[in-house]
């Protein structure tokens, strides 16, 4: 069953990004004969557009203070004990 399902997800996969390069190929590739065909067509419409231009109004960056780091030291509290380590003490005779 989940071989089967595994298959199926592998082969949609490959069937998606194969319709995907297709779509990209064909858009990247068509043309028309004339010039009028080419103003409906929607992917030439949009290739032509001018692209919009990025605007600011503002002119001068603000600096302001929105916050003060404060420091905290944090000390780690690390405690070995003989038995964590695995040694054992003398022998006793
Ligand atoms: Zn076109």
């Amino acid at each position: 069953m989940q071989e089967s399902m595994r298959f199926s997800y592998r082969w949609l996969a490959w069937l998606c990004l194969s319709l995907m390069l297709w779509t990209a190929v064909a858009e990247s590739t068509h043309n028309h004969p004339n010039n009028t065909e080419s103003a409906s067509c929607s992917i030439c419409v949009v290739a032509h557009s001018t692209t919009p231009a990025a605007s600011s109004h503002q002119g001068q960056p603000v600096f302001a203070t929105i916050g003060l780091l404060q420091e905290e030291e944090v000390v780690a509290k690390a405690r070995i004990s003989v038995s964590e380590l695995g040694i054992r003490g003398p022998p006793a005779v």
